[in-house]
């Protein structure tokens, strides 16, 4: 087989968008995918507008609807509602959007080996060997894209992450009805999912709708989403396809990234929102990062160390914000809403975080300052340790 300046384990956003950028700096490029393009991938689809900021092409036709309006609801009631004149995400089908992002890899020059699966990974001081379905391919780079779970982290990252989440997602076919109730519109429901949440996200006359739940409670998944489908009025007729998938939500500390030859992105690397679940801006983010590295620090000296720093200070501190902030949602979810529902000006400021206007370390000094002293304290003493004090560690340091 022919050998590669880098090899790439995974064609979805982290994988294609690194594939894309390395083959645009002149590297010769394999971007290995064990699944035949186009596929489907348990997913909401919700991207948030600053996704468009790093992509270097117009999503024009990708997107099936413009999200304008964002409800919460307390156990499928209770509507808080915000308004928005632009719109703060967008809703696409992953398999045409991971497939678009496959196609700009392979036009830039990449070469996608698709349908075939890495079996194992090997490194050594210079170079890296993978065994692509039984046949070696070697080169001097290897990105771990391969999402949760990943071929790459398993064998050469030993202090990988377990996914903190489990989910249940359905494609639901919308009658006439619901179609119109959630025209430009997702619906997030809290309290009846344990650690997590529930989401009704519209692209034209299917919604993807689905449940998280912490995976102590992964018990309760399906009575969760059932409940969560009774609640939200949309449980008309079956669903087209309902999957499970676990989710790697980033949780505290640092763990290695980078590894001699090897670097891990997005999934691979658990850079999920824990608040949200939002991981297709930070795959895409990491893996243009990923790249960048090889391009420079790799080509130059064969040293990958400096993308674990960038991680450290572009992407970690926004993942570990959410994560204080979902400590608290989470655990308090019922004073969460409260709050959410006398302060709407809090779905504004989140906004900004969805727009590329404002960092999520900024949204939770927001959300703070503006909520009363003695409501904060009750979050300090429902949400318990390890929530709010985590977050003045956090600020001092
Ligand atoms: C139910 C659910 C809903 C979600 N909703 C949203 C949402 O609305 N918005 C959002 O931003 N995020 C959402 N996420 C998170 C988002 O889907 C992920 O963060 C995102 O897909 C990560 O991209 P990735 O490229 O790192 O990994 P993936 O998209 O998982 O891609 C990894 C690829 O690697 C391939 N692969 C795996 N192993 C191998 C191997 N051995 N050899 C070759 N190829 C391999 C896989 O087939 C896959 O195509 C959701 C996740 C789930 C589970």
């Amino acid at each position: 087989m022919a050998r590669y300046d880098t090899i790439i384990v995974g064609g979805g956003p982290a994988g294609a968008t690194a594939a894309l950028m390395l083959a645009k700096g002149g590297a010769r490029v394999l971007l290995a995918e064990r699944r035949k393009m186009p596929r489907y991938k348990p997913c909401g689809g919700c991207l948030s507008r600053r996704v468009e900021r790093l992509l270097p092409f117009d999503l024009g036709r990708l997107v099936e609807e413009r999200i304008t309006n964002l409800t919460f609801t307390w156990r499928g009631r209770d509507p808080v509602e915000g308004t928005f004149s632009e719109p703060m995400a967008y809703m696409i089908w992953r398999n045409k959007f991971d497939q678009a992002l496959c196609e700009r890899a392979v036009e830039a020059g990449a070469v996608l080996q698709d349908g075939r699966a890495v079996r194992s990974v090997t490194a050594s001081a210079n170079h890296v060997d993978v065994d692509l379905d039984g046949q070696t391919a070697t080169a001097d780079f290897l990105i771990g894209a391969d999402g949760v779970c990943g071929v790459v982290a398993r064998d050469l990252f030993p202090d990988r992450a377990q996914p903190g989440l489990v989910a249940l997602n359905a494609e639901l076919p919308l009658t006439r009805a619901g179609e119109a109730a959630l025209k430009g519109r997702v619906i997030l429901d809290a309290g009846q999912v344990p650690g997590g949440y529930g989401w009704a996200f519209p692209k034209g006359g299917v919604a993807s709708v689905g449940v998280a739940v912490e995976r102590k409670a992964a018990r309760r998944l399906l009575s969760c989403f059932t409940a969560f489908l009774g609640s939200s009025g949309l449980s008309g007729g079956g669903a087209i396809r309902t999957t499970g998938a676990l989710i790697p939500i980033h949780r505290d500390g640092n763990r290695s990234l980078s590894r001699g030859r090897a670097l891990l992105t997005g999934d691979a690397a658990s850079l999920v929102d824990p608040l949200l679940g939002e991981g297709i801006y930070y795959a895409i983010q990491s893996g243009q990062m990923a790249a960048e590295t090889i391009l420079t620090d790799g080509s130059r000296h064969g040293d990958l160390s400096s993308y674990q720093a960038a991680v450290s200070r572009m992407i970690i501190p926004e993942l570990e914000a959410a994560g204080r902030l979902s400590r608290t949602a989470h655990r308090a979810s019922w004073l969460w809403f409260q709050v959410l529902k006398r302060r709407r000006v809090v779905m504004d400021l989140y906004k900004k975080v969805l727009m590329g206007e404002a960092s999520y370390r900024w949204f939770e000094d927001q959300v703070w300052a503006g909520t009363p002293r003695f409501v904060v304290a009750l979050f300090g003493l429902w949400a318990g340790r390890g929530a709010l004090s985590d977050r003045r560690q956090g600020a001092g340091s």
